[in-house]
């Protein structure tokens, strides 16, 4: 038997909020009647079952703050029941009060061991029951608000974590977690002697896009540049980050030089497609220039290797006229002697 709480009629506290339930799951409906009359007295809300199954059922429907539990009942007793309600996540598992008879010891230590937060035994001192309602609602609570803040808490650090690997104007990862990704994916392809790829490309005439259109078309550009370099890449391991000003960097994973060269085909032509008008640059468009290179990363070679590598291969492509790619193996010798 359930009963619900319409039929133990309840009032609230003078804040407003609903006083804390209490489901009282017992098969003798004498102590129900006393523990609820009494519980009520004290102004708690009150549901009733009268064995472990109906108290399971109450329990889903109306999430109490505490369960006050009979040891022994009909169809599922409250150990069974006890046991089955440890299966709720910690969080949401509101604190059990076990009724046992007196000097029962072994039920004691059987309902501690089914998770019950405390006992009481039979005949019931109604001091000690109001101590401990009052006790285990209390600490519920708590454990409640913890994880309110706890979840808060991680879902502001994620927020933080995500704002620190971003550009604000590009929404594209920054130098910060470029420099990140480029030390990891290094010991990663150490470890597999595979190569990784490196393109530094720069926006051609950039300052004379800035000085006819004015810096926020300019600002503009940037985002629409580093979209579409963001688009041109897809496998994991991957990245485009903006490596300052109007200079983005592409870390390409597993992948040799040849690869990294048919990327920056495709970004050359994604630029293009953007036809960005640039009147002041010989190309007439918005273009990039390209500095590429790749290397298979040993323990004793150093990440940077391969940013002096990429920025030589991006000052050649420059040198050239620029809206071109130019290639550099990476030697460690010529780099890093
Ligand atoms: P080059 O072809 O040799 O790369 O010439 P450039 O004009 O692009 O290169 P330079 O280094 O002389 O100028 C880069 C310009 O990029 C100057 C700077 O104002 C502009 N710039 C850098 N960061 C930003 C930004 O966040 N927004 C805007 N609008 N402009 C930027
Ligand atoms: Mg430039
Ligand atoms: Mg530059």
């Amino acid at each position: 038997m359930y009963q619900s709480l319409e039929q133990s009629a309840i009032s609230t506290t003078p804040s407003g909020e609903q006083p804390s339930l209490i489901l009282i799951v017992d098969d003798d409906p004498l102590m129900r009647l006393q523990l609820r009359l009494y519980l009520q007295k004290e102004k708690y809300r009150v549901a009733e079952a009268s064995d472990g199954l109906t108290g399971l059922a109450a329990y889903e429907e109306v999430h109490p703050d505490l369960i006050l539990l009979d040891a022994v009942m009909p169809t599922m007793d409250g150990f069974a029941c006890c046991q089955k309600l440890s299966e709720v996540p910690e969080s949401d598992r509101p604190p059990i009060l076990m009724i046992t008879s007196l000097e029962d010891k072994e039920s004691v230590d059987r309902a501690f061991a089914a998770g019950a937060a405390d006992y009481i035994t039979k005949p019931i001192h109604w001091a000690v029951l109001g101590q401990r309602v009052r006790r285990l609602i209390q600490q519920f609570h708590l454990q409640q608000q913890q994880t309110i803040l706890y979840k808060q808490l991680e879902a502001a650090n994620r927020q933080l974590k995500y704002l620190a690997s971003i550009d604000g104007l590009t929404q594209i990862a920054n130098r910060r977690q470029f420099d990140q990704q480029l030390e990891e994916e290094w010991r990663r392809m150490t470890r597999q002697q595979a190569p990784l790829s490196l393109i530094l490309c720069d926006i051609d005439f950039f300052k004379h896009y800035n000085d006819t259109y004015g810096h926020q078309a300019g600002d503009v550009c940037l985002q629409q540049v580093a979209a579409a370099l963001n688009r041109s890449i897809n496998r994991a391991g991957d990245l485009v980050a903006r490596y300052g000003g109007e200079e983005f960097v592409v870390i390409l994973s597993d992948t040799e030089l040849e690869g990294a060269v048919h990327i920056v085909k495709q970004m050359q032509a994604v630029i293009q497609a953007l036809a960005i008008v640039h009147k002041s640059s010989p190309h007439h468009c918005i273009t990039l220039s390209f500095g590429i290179t790749s290397v298979i990363p040993t323990l004793e070679s150093l990440p940077e290797t391969l940013i002096t590598a990429a920025d030589a291969a991006l000052y050649q492509a420059k040198d050239q006229g620029r809206n071109t790619f130019c290639t550099k193996i990476n030697t460690f010798n010529e780099f890093y002697p």
